[in-house]
């Protein structure tokens, strides 16, 4: 069966069809998916810029009633979607329905979002006259995602897009068009009008520039890789659009000699290893110090050797395939590089199993430097380079010496150390005695440096990015 766009309510072929396949067996496709043309990306913007007054008009009851029952469906169907996610993405089955899970918890709390925003009412200060500032939609937004959180991330952008009024396009990653698809169908059936949720499935490289460059889209939020980030915000600039970038991360996790050693090897090797190191937040700098640095790297490798990686749909499987040949590739190629660059590489190896996919087996660089290029670039793999420290100041120092800027965690027993980390640490999300990944859909995401770019995603700041403010004076007369 051939999947479509939707595109004013309607089903849209588009330029090509191509096949989704199953990072944990490629002779498994999930089915056709139509990508869009340039010319396709034409027509969702004026379905969106057509229908987006209606929705604001329709008031925050109407808007909410959409969300909460978008939220229910996914939570309803949890299972059956998290399956396919696996199936797509390669997550593990309780990631992928955990991630389904958390996608319809975050429509439901922007559901509340929607009936729950605010202005002010003020006197001015020439009498006889009052003011009222408010807040309204941007318009219509693109919303570029990712094919790591195939659903979370779509929801995380639409659902508040969708609570504040606005109108979406969604373009989702090339490598997970089945969530973000099956995302439309269930904003339709929840009665969204035509044109208020449009989704273009396809190249970014061509709609990317379709989109960014229509004088007919009002703002962009993209989460993806730094180089993309860039391209999409030179194009924003030159329209002018209001603009939120969510990017890389080389976030560090400190062990301190005083750490619980049971809690900073599980925190670690979850950290660095669990879904396949493909999270943004992944712990792929582990800054260790001296003194506990033999016995924690002993324990840590022990627990990343335990670790069972294979088919994401195997009940026993811990860690799923990397998600395409592609990234498997540069993620072997980074291995050597550890090797080139001087580090004792345990783990790394490309590893067959029953079904023919792109497994894997978790890797640490042990003897890494800060200045090596493992320790600076993005891998977005199952790898973590290990580093070395005399004391709380230099683990800062390093932790905070990278591009990135995204979360840190420290794992220490001691509240001085703890707090110290917490004031100095670079980032936008600082984690004590938890793994750098892991996060809350109720408060503020996002980064510092090269991780990030324009206001908060997520929580109550979701708002400031979808919403214009409007200050209204009245002269009663
Ligand atoms: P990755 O390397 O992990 O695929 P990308 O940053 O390339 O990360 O992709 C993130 C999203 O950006 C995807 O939806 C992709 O299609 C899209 N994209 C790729 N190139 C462009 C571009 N030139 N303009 C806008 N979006 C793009």
């Amino acid at each position: 069966m051939l999947h479509m766009n939707l595109i004013d309510g309607q089903p849209r072929a588009g330029g090509e069809e191509i096949a989704n396949i199953n990072p944990s067996d490629t002779s498994d496709t999930l089915g056709l998916y139509a990508f869009a043309a340039a010319a396709d990306a034409e027509a969702a913007v004026q379905a969106a810029r057509a229908a987006q007054p209606g929705w604001w008009d329709a008031g925050p009851q109407a808007r909410a009633n959409v969300l909460d029952a978008v939220g229910s469906a996914l939570i309803a169907r949890k299972d059956e979607i998290g399956r396919m996610l696996s199936r797509e993405e390669g997550k593990t089955l309780a990631e992928g329905i955990g991630e389904t899970l958390r996608a319809g918890q975050i429509f439901k709390f922007f559901a509340g979002e929607a009936v729950r925003m605010s202005g002010d009412h003020l006197r001015s200060l020439r009498p006889g006259i009052d003011v009222d500032v408010g807040r309204e939609p941007v318009g219509v937004v693109a919303l570029i995602t990712p094919w790591n959180f195939p659903i979370s991330i779509p929801a995380w952008k639409t659902a508040p897009a969708l609570a504040f009024g606005n109108a979406v396009i969604l373009k989702p990653a090339e490598l997970t068009p089945a969530c973000a698809h099956l995302l439309g169908e269930l904003i339709t059936a929840a009665g969204a009008p035509p044109g208020i949720f449009n989704l273009l499935m396809g190249r970014g490289d061509l709609l990317g520039p379709a989109l960014l460059d229509h004088p007919g889209v009002d703002a962009v939020s993209f989460t993806g890789s730094v180089a993309t980030g860039r391209s999409v915000a030179q194009s924003a600039a030159r329209s002018l659009k209001r603009l939120q970038l969510e990017m890389g991360g080389k976030n560090p996790c400190v062990v301190m000699d005083d750490a619980d050693l049971d809690l900073a090897v599980e925190a670690t090797a979850n950290g660095a290893f669990v879904s396949t190191g493909q999270r943004c937040t992944a712990s792929s700098r582990i800054i260790v110090q001296r003194g506990i640095y033999e016995q924690f790297t002993e324990r840590l490798i022990a627990r990343m050797q335990k670790y069972r990686v294979g088919n994401a749909l195997a009940e026993e499987t811990q860690i799923g395939p990397v998600v395409s040949d592609r990234q498997l590739q540069s993620n072997l190629s980074y291995v050597e590089l550890a090797k080139k660059e001087g580090c004792e590489v345990i783990g790394g190896d490309r590893l067959s199993r029953d079904t023919d996919g792109f497994y894997q087996g978790p890797a640490v660089f042990l003897g890494a430097t800060n200045r090596m290029r493992v320790s600076r670039e993005e891998i977005f793999g199952p790898c973590a380079a290990i580093l070395q420290v005399d004391d709380l100041d230099e683990a800062i120092a390093m932790a905070n010496d990278t591009e990135f800027g995204l979360a840190s965690s420290i794992m220490t027993s001691s509240l001085r150390s703890a707090q110290e980390f917490k004031r100095r640490s670079q980032v936008g999300m600082v984690n004590v005695n938890l793994p750098s990944a892991g996060v809350d859909y109720h408060v503020p995401f996002g980064g510092r440096k090269a991780s990030s770019y324009g206001p908060r995603e997520q929580g109550r700041t979701a708002v400031d990015f979808y919403t214009l403010w409007k200050t209204a004076y009245t002269f009663a007369g």
